[in-house]
């Protein structure tokens, strides 16, 4: 017999509750939270309270517990998602996707995680040892990525700093036989913190335990542009390898145990540890074996972290009109982690070629402040190819070999999303910028897909529907990325200008030609709006809410410059995994005329391209919601929920379900799976069409007024409905 949850642990699916208010919502929410019972449904939407404690749900029980049941058979739970998302892709050959959304910390890689775990455990009974392989390196890839594309922040100990996208291919016996994994826009602004300008004793910030440092070389230009707050960490695989390595493999790598010792990690060093770095590493070490990274790829990748740590350390101090290195063994010690000659390493740290009349080459020297600048943006550079190199060499392990399709039939999929969630920080940059226009996207597609898609079908299947009023973002979405007209195009247009643009003619731009639009505004536009500073603010109406941007760094970010020398210099090196992450450092100075398209054009067509592919398969949504910001198991923030469960459009989505129909299937289908609950449709029916057939049964049933029929399906109103059909039928 399945069980049911009784009224005292509140709706098991919003779409029951009594009327569709707010404070119904939150109240049925806080109701279920307070109970552990972190999961409810609308309709097929899973939504998810992170409970900030371990709870035993999760186990080889509960997984045999939804195993092949129906979505309302059990109580709410991912594994049911789960269930339904791999029943849809093995019965019906249909790729499916798992959108999973919500802010920093609200749950999503852990629920990903559990989703991953629970395809894991269903699959491949017979053993096979090519998919078992496929599966742990599927796992064990999480490892990986997390250890070099998370880190701490003031939300999250273990914050995603990346979009994860990942493909799960299936054979026709339903057993996963590969994979992919796309990354998006890793924030390695994060490999450079900010030098926080604390406590200022004649322009220098104090950092713990006595260490001074200079002002950041860049602090003119970047003072108040957000990196990383304070508090928070560079990428957890520095940590790891600096409190996790033997000893002798430190010296070799020229480091010392303590993360305060680098300008890169230093920060970090404050406030609380993040969870055991030392057993981290030894477990992304087992992790990067098990996938089949080789020795020598593992210690590349190593060496490549202490390179990116020294080059921090690296500091110029100014010989007449040009810099010079302060420190000849940081320079040694550089250039033997990146096995490139050192003379040339000095050459491309304190020089630049650029290409003069007549194909003429010359070098000209950096100033300090621009050396330290190069170097930076050299770092963020390494660093986010490294884990470019890593992604992909994970799915050159996972990409699914031999595979005909003429032999094993169709192949198919099914897409994990993990992405980051909307963000307002204090000062938001170029990276909120993206992050936000991505979650506006994501939206635009739940709200055409669950909500525009619902309207038309009941309009094409003639079924009488009462129409809604739902907020649509296109206009906002627009505003970002229209082209010629829209903000990135804006961008282009000023990283392309010749002569000197800044960020303030940049915004200058913006404002004479987005003025009116209803979503923007600046100070300059609105001069008694204080909270904006003049010249350097401007404010989007995102769906989630207002956010205000500080246009400094706009430009930099977006043409994400490096000097064609550093991209050289690594490519010469005598690293292979070095040398590989540089194919563009081939080329000459002069053959590198076409400009490349900017951060900011490469992050929207990789968007569009997702959003493009979540359009082609049948999507399936976990919505994420953050209790309260203190990661407490127990207290339930009413305000920061309410907020969350408005702007993820929850309520909307629940208005939808209502006014329209929990669940429709051809009749042809729904007869295929039910017609053994009603004599006249068993084990055939005799009457004119399947419609009537369904007709007949639903009567038998007493499900009348539950129901519609539509031109080619039938739609049943309640769950419970289905439920009790699923009962019939199991008897
Ligand atoms: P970000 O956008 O910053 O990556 P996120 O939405 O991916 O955030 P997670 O890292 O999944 O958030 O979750 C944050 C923390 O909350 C986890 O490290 C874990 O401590 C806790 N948590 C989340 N989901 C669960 C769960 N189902 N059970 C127990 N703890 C959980
Ligand atoms: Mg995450």
């Amino acid at each position: 017999m399945a069980e049911l949850e009784g009224p005292e642990f509140g709706k098991a699916d919003f779409v029951l509750l009594d009327e569709v208010t707010m404070e119904q919502f939150l109240e049925n929410l806080r109701l279920r939270f307070s109970q552990g019972r972190i999961y409810t449904y609308i309709g097929e939407v899973v939504v998810a309270v992170n409970p900030y404690q371990a709870l035993a749900l999760y186990g080889p029980s509960a997984v045999e517990r939804y195993r092949g049941r129906e979505l309302y058979e059990r109580p709410p739970h991912l594994f049911a998602l789960a269930d339904a998302a791999y029943k849809a892709m093995k019965r019906r050959a249909k790729d499916t996707c798992i959108v999973i959304s919500g802010e920093s910390g609200a749950g999503k890689t852990e629920a990903s995680k559990y989703i991953m775990q629970y395809i894991a455990a269903i699959t491949n009974p017979t053993q096979r040892a090519e998919v078992e392989r496929v599966k742990n390196v599927l796992l064990k890839s999480n490892c990986v990525l997390e250890a070099f594309g998370n880190a701490k922040t003031n939300r999250n100990d273990n914050s995603s700093r990346f979009g994860k996208y990942m493909d799960i291919n299936f054979d026709f016996k339903g057993d996963p036989t590969g994979g992919h994994i796309h990354n998006y826009l890793l924030e390695k602004v994060r490999v450079v913190p900010r030098v926080v300008p604390r406590v200022g004793a004649a322009g220098w910030a104090l950092v713990p335990r006595g260490h001074r440092l200079a002002p950041s070389p860049c602090s003119l230009s970047q003072s108040r542009v957000l990196q990383q707050q304070p508090g928070e960490r560079n990428f957890h695989a520095f940590y790891q390898l600096l409190l996790g390595a033997p000893a002798a493999l430190l010296a070799s790598l020229r480091l010392c145990r303590d993360p305060g010792a680098y300008r890169y990690t230093r920060e970090g060093t404050q406030g609380s540890a993040c969870g055991d770095d030392a057993a981290g590493y030894r477990a992304v070490e087992e992790a990067m074996a098990v996938i089949g990274f080789s020795p020598g790829e593992t210690g590349s990748v190593r060496r490549i972290l202490a390179a990116i740590l020294h080059l921090g350390n690296v500091r110029f101090v100014a010989e007449g009109e040009t810099a010079a290195v302060e420190d000849a063994a940081q320079l040694a010690a550089l250039a033997e982690l990146t096995a490139t000659a050192p003379d040339s390493l000095r050459r491309a740290l304190l020089t630049r070629t650029v290409a003069a009349g007549g194909g003429e080459l010359i070098e000209k020297g950096h100033s300090p402040k621009e050396a330290a600048y190069a170097r930076d943006a050299c770092a963020k550079a390494i660093y986010e190819r490294l884990f470019c190199w890593i992604v992909g060499r994970i799915n050159t392990v996972i990409t699914a070999r031999g595979y005909d399709a003429r032999l094993h039939g169709k192949s198919t999929v099914i897409g994990v999303l993990d992405i980051y969630g909307f963000e307002i920080f204090d000062t938001n940059s170029f990276e909120q910028f993206c992050i936000n226009y991505c979650n506006e996207k994501l939206q635009q597609l739940f709200i055409e897909l669950i909500l525009r898609q619902e309207q038309a079908e009941y309009q094409r299947e003639g079924i009488t529907w009462q129409s809604i009023e739902y907020f649509s973002n296109e206009p906002i979405v627009e505003l970002v990325e229209q082209p010629h007209r829209g903000i990135l195009a804006l961008l282009d247009e000023a990283c392309l200008a010749v002569g000197t643009v800044t960020d303030s003619l940049f915004l200058a731009s913006m404002d004479a030609r987005l003025g009116r639009h209803p979503h923007y505004t600046s100070r300059k536009l609105c001069p008694t709006d204080k909270t904006m500073e003049f010249n350097r603010d401007f404010r989007i109406k995102h769906y989630a809410g207002d956010v205000t941007y500080s246009v400094e760094g706009f430009l930099d970010k977006n043409k994400d410059t490096l000097f064609q020398d550093f991209k050289r210099l690594l490519y010469n090196s005598t690293d292979p995994v070095l040398r590989a992450m540089w194919p563009d450092g081939e080329q000459s100075i002069t053959e590198v005329t076409k400009r490349p398209l900017t951060a900011g054009t490469l992050f929207k067509n990789s968007i569009v391209a997702l959003v493009e592919n979540l359009a082609s398969k049948e999507p399936y949504y976990v919505r994420c919601i953050k209790p309260n910001d203190q990661k407490s198991p127990t207290l339930f923030d009413e305000e920061r929920c309410r907020h969350q469960v408005s702007y993820l459009g929850l309520l909307e989505n629940v208005r939808v379900r209502r006014a329209g129909f929990a669940y429709r299937q051809p009749y042809h289908r729904f007869l295929l799976r039910y017609k053994m609950t009603c004599e006249y449709t068993w084990p055939n029916h005799l009457m004119a069409s399947d419609r009537e057939a369904t007709q007949a049964l639903l009567e038998q049933h007493g499900f009348q007024d539950d129901v519609a029929y539509g031109h080619t399906k039938v739609f049943i109103r309640t769950p419970r409905t289905l439920f009790c059909l699923e009962q019939e039928r199991a008897q």
